[in-house]
C-alpha cells in the first residue's frame, strides 16, 4: 500500500502537540512530532509517542454492551447502538418521571474536543442541572482564586529576564514539557529556582531550594510568605498604592498569624521560609508557577488567592519575565465553544440546585462529593441515573469504597469508555468510545504561553 501521512493534534492532554502519523502498512503506523509546530518543535512526550498503541490496544471496547449479571460482575451481552441508545433514553425518562429531572447526572473526564459542550447540551435538553466535571481538582480553584483576587488569571512569561521561579506543586518536566525550554532559558541566564513539593520531583532535584512541606499545608506556607513580605516592608509600594484595594485590611488581618505556628503547620524551617521569600521578593521579575496540586485541597481556593496576592504585591504582574495578562487571542473560546444560551439556559437560582455546588456563581457544576451523598442518602434529593463519559469515578472521586457503594444504589448507569474500567464495570450499558484519532474535531493547544513574546503581543499577528 502507498504510505499515507496525516497531521493531527494529540488529544491526550491539553498541550495539544502536533502529530505526524504515517500509515506504513495495514494496522501499522509511525508517530512523530511535527518540526513545524512552533511550540513543540517536533518533540512529543511518551504518551503522544504511544498514541497508536492506545488506539490499537486489544482490550479496547468495540461494541455496545448490556449488563446481564449482577452489577459489577462483568457479565455482558453485546447489543446494537440503536438498542443501547434507546434503552438509555428510556431509563433516563423513567428516572425523571419517578424522581424528577435532577435525578439524572452527567459526568465527563478530560475533554475530547467539545465533549464537555455536548454533554452540557444533553444535560440541558434533559432539564437536569447535575452536570459534573473534573474542574474542582483541575484548574477551577486556581482560576477562580486568581480571578477573584486579580480580576484575571495571569500566565507565566518565563524567559531570560526571569530572575526567580517558584515551582509550587507542579512538575513541568513530566507533565508539560513544552514549558521546559523557556524554564531552562531562565535557569541558564541565572534564575534562582525554588521547588515547593512534598515529593522529590524533577524540579526538587534541580532547584536551588527544595521545601518539602507537609502535604496540604500550602496555605500556611503562602500566608507565612505574605506576612514576611508585608511585615518586612519589602512589597512593591508603587504597585500597591496604585492598584491594590484592601491592603491595609490585609496587613491587619495577617497580624493574627504567628510565623512560628505557620512554619510548624507546613513542617518547614522558618529560616528557610524567610530565605526563599527574600529571594522571591528581591528578584524582579519573579514567577510563581503552580500546578494541579494546588487544586487538590479543601482550602485550594484560599491558597490560590494568597498566591495571587504574592504575585501582586511583589509587583510581578504584567511584567516581561513575570506574569502576563492573557491577550484573549483564543481561536475557539478556550475549549468550550458554545452558545451560552444553548448550554446554560438555567438561571443561577436553578443551577444552585445541582448537588454540592460551591458558592461560586460562575462554577455551576455538581461536585463528586455532592453526587455521592445524593446517591447514598437521597439528600437533598435522589440521584438515580446517569451518563459518564471518559471518566473513572471509582478511581478518581474521593473515597472509592463509598463511591462504589453509591453507584450500587443507582437504578441505571451508562458509561462511554475506551476500556472496561472499574467504573464501566458498574454500568448497565457501556458505549465504546472513539480514541482521539478516530473522530474528526477541532482542538486548540493550550500552550500559546510557550511562544516567545514577553508582554509584547505583536508576535500574535505573525503566528
Ligand atoms: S504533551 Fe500532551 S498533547 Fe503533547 S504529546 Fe504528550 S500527551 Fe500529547
Amino acid at each position: 500500500m502507498n504510505q499515507q501521512t496525516k497531521i493531527t493534534t494529540c488529544g491526550l492532554c491539553s498541550t495539544g502537540c502536533r502529530l505526524t502519523i504515517t500509515q506504513t502498512a495495514p494496522q501499522q503506523y509511525k508517530v512523530s512530532g511535527d518540526k513545524n509546530d512552533p511550540v513543540t518543535h517536533g518533540a512529543l512526550c511518551k504518551k503522544g509517542l504511544h498514541a497508536i498503541d492506545l488506539m490499537l490496544h486489544p482490550a479496547r471496547l468495540t461494541q455496545p454492551l448490556k449488563r446481564i449479571g449482577a452489577r459489577g460482575a462483568g457479565q455482558w451481552q453485546p447489543i446494537s447502538w440503536q438498542q443501547a441508545i434507546t434503552e438509555t433514553a428510556e431509563q433516563f425518562n423513567q428516572s425523571q418521571q419517578r424522581y424528577g429531572n435532577n435525578s439524572l447526572f452527567f459526568s465527563y473526564g478530560y475533554s475530547k474536543d467539545f465533549i464537555n459542550t455536548q454533554l452540557l447540551r444533553l444535560a440541558n435538553h434533559c432539564n437536569s442541572v447535575n452536570i459534573h466535571g473534573p474542574e474542582t481538582v483541575c484548574w477551577a480553584p486556581t482560576k477562580f482564586g486568581r480571578e477573584y483576587t486579580l480580576g484575571y488569571n495571569p500566565s507565566n512569561d518565563v524567559n531570560q529576564h526571569t530572575e526567580c521561579i517558584i515551582f509550587w506543586g507542579v512538575n513541568k518536566h513530566n507533565t508539560r514539557f513544552t514549558d521546559m525550554p523557556a524554564i531552562n532559558q531562565a535557569i541558564d541566564a541565572g534564575a534562582t529556582t525554588i521547588c515547593i513539593d512534598p515529593q522529590r520531583s524533577y524540579h526538587a532535584k534541580q532547584a536551588d531550594y527544595w521545601l518539602a512541606l507537609t502535604p496540604g499545608s500550602d496555605l500556611a506556607l503562602a500566608l507565612a510568605m505574605l506576612k514576611i513580605v508585608i511585615d518586612s516592608n519589602q512589597y512593591d509600594h508603587q504597585f500597591v498604592s496604585q492598584y491594590c484595594l484592601g491592603f491595609t485590611e490585609l496587613s491587619e488581618h495577617l497580624q493574627a498569624f504567628s510565623l512560628t505556628e505557620l512554619a510548624n503547620q507546613c513542617g518547614v524551617n522558618l529560616d528557610l521560609i524567610k530565605e526563599i521569600t527574600e529571594h522571591y521578593i528581591t528578584a524582579k521579575p519573579a514567577i510563581i508557577m503552580s500546578g494541579n496540586a494546588l487544586d487538590h485541597n479543601p482550602d485550594s481556593l484560599q491558597v490560590n488567592r494568597v498566591i495571587a496576592m504574592l504575585m501582586a504585591i511583589s509587583g510581578n504582574l504584567e511584567m516581561t519575565g513575570g506574569h502576563s495578562r492573557p491577550q484573549g487571542a483564543t481561536l475557539i473560546n478556550g475549549r468550550w465553544p458554545y452558545d451560552e444560551n444553548d448550554v446554560n439556559h438555567c438561571d443561577a437560582k436553578a443551577r444552585a440546585n445541582s448537588v454540592g455546588t460551591p458558592a461560586i456563581p460562575e462554577y455551576f457544576r455538581a461536585t463528586s462529593q455532592g453526587l455521592t451523598q445524593a446517591m447514598l442518602t437521597a439528600k437533598p434529593y435522589p440521584i438515580k441515573a446517569g451518563l459518564i463519559v471518559g471518566s473513572n469515578p471509582l478511581l478518581s472521586w474521593p473515597d472509592s469504597q463509598q463511591v462504589k457503594q453509591a453507584f450500587e444504589q443507582l437504578d441505571f448507569l451508562a458509561v462511554s469508555e475506551l476500556f472496561m474500567t472499574p467504573t464501566a464495570l458498574m454500568a448497565d450499558i457501556v458505549f465504546p468510545a472513539a480514541s482521539f484519532m478516530e473522530y474528526q474535531g477541532i482542538s486548540q493547544g493550550q500552550d500559546v504561553d510557550s511562544l516567545p513574546r514577553g508582554n509584547d503581543s505583536s508576535w500574535r499577528s505573525k503566528s
